[in-house]
């Protein structure tokens, strides 16, 4: 039994079925501040913490935003939050596996809406999603990877994606492809379910700067037949325009658990180095403060995700750019708070610099979010 695996038994957690919010948290929190907190640094450097992601499943934080649980949309970030605290990366692969739940749930396919999502949910089976790319070709940034061809009883896949997180040889992923017309455009694109069999080729990437232990993959696929039944959304629009707001809000329990775990760094030496610390700005009140009120922010609209209006999703951007630049601002004065300590190469304020900047480029980036803001408040707005 590896040390982690030990850790994750000592920790003693019954499992729940549809716990109540205060006792996901309690157990969320006893994972996150032992074993993961312990693992962070090796999770850091490559290792994917599938025994972690098991545990979370089993306090039922993995599933709480899903209908059939409630949809404690709140929950989910706050558990999220709470891992993201002790490790970025993990905050990350909870917000990969919530968002593909949102698939499997959305899906006419009993053998993905219910078997599967109930092993999913449960964090007995692992997926994540591909839809950074699509994202951005909705929006009319970029083309897209996937391209699909209609053929009797399915479609057939073609193209490559360049990153793809929380997936390995038979686990799945949510992917989007963009059915093309006679002219070149895009009919429509339609959302599918994959599951990474040799069907298609998982090819690593080369090393990133941070967030190796997402286990995350290159994926080409080579005329793949995906068959009707693992089609979940076709239009995918459809689905998408249901699920948008959550997808982006969850987000916000990996930005705010950085921007936790650094307010943590600066307050471990505020008393050895307090007395020249009060010289710097950002300091661990004022973002304390400006912690509480973003999440309150936040946990207002993930109240009402399904609201639809132009003035809700612009206000979901809105919390989600904050909480990035947060993140980026809230890192950055951690190392300084820290000095020598925190510029180590295994110091914690090193590693949550490295994950705020993704919590600030991954899709939707700063600037998607900033151009998305935009393109809907000139659309309010007649010229
Ligand atoms: C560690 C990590 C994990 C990720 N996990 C996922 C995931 O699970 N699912 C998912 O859908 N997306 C994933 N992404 C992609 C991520 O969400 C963003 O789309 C990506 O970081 C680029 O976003 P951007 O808007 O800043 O695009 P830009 O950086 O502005 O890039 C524009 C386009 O060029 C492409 N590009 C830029 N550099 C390269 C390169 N070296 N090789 C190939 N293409 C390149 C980008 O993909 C993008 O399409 C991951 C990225 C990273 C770094």
């Amino acid at each position: 039994m590896t040390a982690l695996a030990m850790d994750l038994s000592s920790a003693g957690l019954p499992p729940s079925a549809l716990p109540d919010d205060a006792t996901v948290l309690a157990q969320v929190a006893i994972i996150a501040d032992g074993p993961l907190r312990n693992a962070a640094r090796e999770i850091d450097e490559g290792h994917y913490p599938l025994e972690i992601m098991t545990a979370l499943g089993g306090t039922g934080a993995l599933g709480a935003h899903l209908r059939h649980n409630g949809g404690r949309l709140g929950l989910a970030i706050a558990a999220m939050q709470t891992a993201s605290r002790a490790c970025g990366s993990t905050g990350f692969l909870m917000w990969a596996h919530d968002v593909c739940g949102l698939y499997l749930e959305g899906s006419d396919n009993p053998a993905l809406s219910s078997s599967l999502l109930e092993t999913h949910s449960a964090g007995l089976t692992f997926g994540g999603t591909a839809l950074s790319n699509p994202v951005k070709a909705v929006a009319g940034i970029e083309d897209f990877l996937l391209r699909a061809r209609r053929v009797p009883g399915g479609y057939i896949v073609t193209g490559a994606l360049p990153w793809v997180s929380h997936i390995a040889s038979g686990q799945y992923f949510g992917g989007m492809a963009g059915v093309p017309k006679a002219d070149g455009g895009f009919s429509h694109a339609i959302l599918f379910f994959m599951r990474c069999d040799d069907r298609i080729a998982l090819r690593p990437c080369p090393r990133f700067s941070g967030m190796e232990g997402t286990s995350t993959w290159s994926v080409r696929f080579d005329e793949v037949f995906v068959p009707d039944a693992e089609v979940i959304a076709d239009p995918a629009q459809l689905l998408l325009g249901r699920i948008r707001e959550a997808f982006i809000l969850l987000q916000t329990g990996m930005a705010m658990g950085i921007i936790e775990g650094s307010i943590n760094d600066m307050r471990d030496v505020e008393g050895q180095l307090g007395h020249v610390n009060r010289f710097l700005s950002d300091r661990p009140d004022e973002l304390t403060g400006e912690l509480a009120e973003l999440r309150t922010r936040i946990m207002r609209l993930a109240e009402t995700p399904e609201d639809g209006s132009t003035d809700y999703m612009v206000d979901v951007l809105d919390a989600r750019c904050q909480a990035s630049d947060l993140c980026l601002r809230a890192s950055q004065s951690a190392l300084l708070h820290q000095g020598a300590r925190g510029y180590l190469h295994a110091a914690a304020p090193q590693r949550r610099v490295r994950e705020a900047h993704f919590a600030a480029i991954v899709t939707p980036a700063i600037k998607h979010l900033r151009w998305e803001m935009a393109r809907l408040l000139r659309d309010e707005v007649p010229a």
